[in-house]
């Protein structure tokens, strides 16, 4: 290796942000942060300036800037908004970025990474759910590598060196079930937000972790691993493993079956991302086979989490169906977050507007954000005529 690997980062102060960070400064000499993109949480971008010394941070607008500007770093630029984070992506010095943000604002910015050449970590779900055949066509015409983050995708990512893409035979993406996987359905109306945000297995951000409540998420993760591995949803499969060790599995033609297992610990799919095709040597706790058994597995219950049907329905329906889907889940997730939505009204509000917004072929970013935009009028729409 020529030097350290320069790395850039969309959403530093967010749960992936915080740990490529911690991976990054447990590796300072094969490592080197060149920017970072973080959205409100201008304390701790400052924090993590003065830490790693990056050429240039963003944050989300004028307003917040303006509270850290004095006590920047010398040497470090302050960018904001779009244009910030886009700055921040393609980077010149950047070799590697890490796509971090939540939700659809991560789309432009990763998009521009792609397209400057820059060697992608995905953790951002979005980009591929609502660009997919875009991104992935831009990536292959440039050559760029694209490094799964999420642990599913990393999982399967690992374990498809063990074959050819065209000796697939299944891929099978576990799901922890999150917190209510044994509640009775007829009490999701009486779901609250704090219920909701304790997820069993994993510290995440609030967003993921009401979809990982409803199986949105994983929803999400088929669209992703669909679009990103290039496999068709009928080979996609999704088993729950409540106790989230079996990260996922590959089925290869004669039947073997690989999986990658360890700890529910997001900082092993992010050091393996920033230093593929290496691994690093990290120093934290072990998985402990006996610890953890048994390991089980069970089908989701689609009835009872209509989300990860509903995903399934937008990948079929093709286009920009998917953006619809992501950017309706979005709303919800914000409105059952501000107590405007029942936890049950979620999969309703999405249906809805999946069912009433038309579908285009999204050939173009600029269809896909109309689509977006378009849900999220329709959605605020539907929410006002349901009752809480
Ligand atoms: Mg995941």
């Amino acid at each position: 290796m020529n030097g350290p690997r320069k790395i850039a980062i969309l959403g530093s102060t967010g749960s992936i942000g915080r740990n490529t960070l911690d991976v990054i400064s447990r590796f300072p000499e094969r490592f080197e942060v060149v920017a970072l993109a973080a959205g409100e949480n201008v304390s701790l971008l400052l924090e993590q300036a003065k830490r790693f010394r990056p050429r240039l941070v963003s944050c989300k607008n004028e307003a917040l800037a303006e509270r850290i500007r004095a006590e920047l770093p010398p040497g470090t630029e302050l960018l904001t908004g779009k244009e910030g984070a886009v700055a921040v992506a393609t980077h010149p010095e950047a070799d590697l970025v890490v796509s971090a943000m939540v939700g659809a604002v991560g789309l432009l910015p990763t998009y521009e990474a792609v397209r400057a050449g820059k060697t992608l970590a995905l953790a951002n779900k979005e980009t591929l759910v609502m660009a997919g055949r875009l991104v992935m066509n831009e990536a292959r015409s440039r050559g760029v590598k694209i490094l799964p983050v999420d642990s599913e995708h990393s999982a399967i990512f690992q374990c498809l060196s063990a074959g050819r893409i065209s000796e697939v035979a299944r891929l099978i993406l576990t799901a922890s079930g999150g917190p209510f996987r044994t509640r009775p359905a007829e009490e999701f109306r009486h779901v609250t937000p704090e219920e909701a945000l304790k997820h069993p297995n994993w510290q995440m951000g609030a967003k993921i972790t009401i979809d990982s409540a409803t199986l949105m998420n994983k929803g999400l993760e088929v669209i992703e691993a669909h679009f990103l591995f290039d496999v068709p949803a009928e080979k996609i499969e999704v088993k729950v493993h409540p106790q989230s060790i079996v990260h996922s599995l590959v089925e290869f033609v004669d039947g073997s079956v690989i999986a990658q297992l360890g700890p529910p610990d997001m900082r092993i799919p992010i050091a393996y991302a920033l230093s593929y095709p290496e691994r690093l040597p990290l120093r934290l706790p072990r998985l402990d086979l006996v610890a953890v058994s048994p390991l089980t597995f069970e089908e989701p219950d689609l009835e009872k989490f209509p989300c990860l049907r509903l995903a399934y329905e937008a990948l079929a329906k093709g286009g920009t169906a998917p953006a619809v889907l992501n950017a309706a889940n979005e709303v919800a997730v914000e409105a059952f977050l501000a107590g405007r939505l029942r936890f049950d009204q979620i999969p309703v509000l999405v249906e809805r507007v999946l069912a009433s917004v038309p579908v285009s072929p999204g050939d173009s970013l600029e269809e896909v954000i109309e689509a977006d935009i378009l849900a999220r009028i329709h959605a605020e729409k539907i929410i006002d005529q349901l009752e809480v």
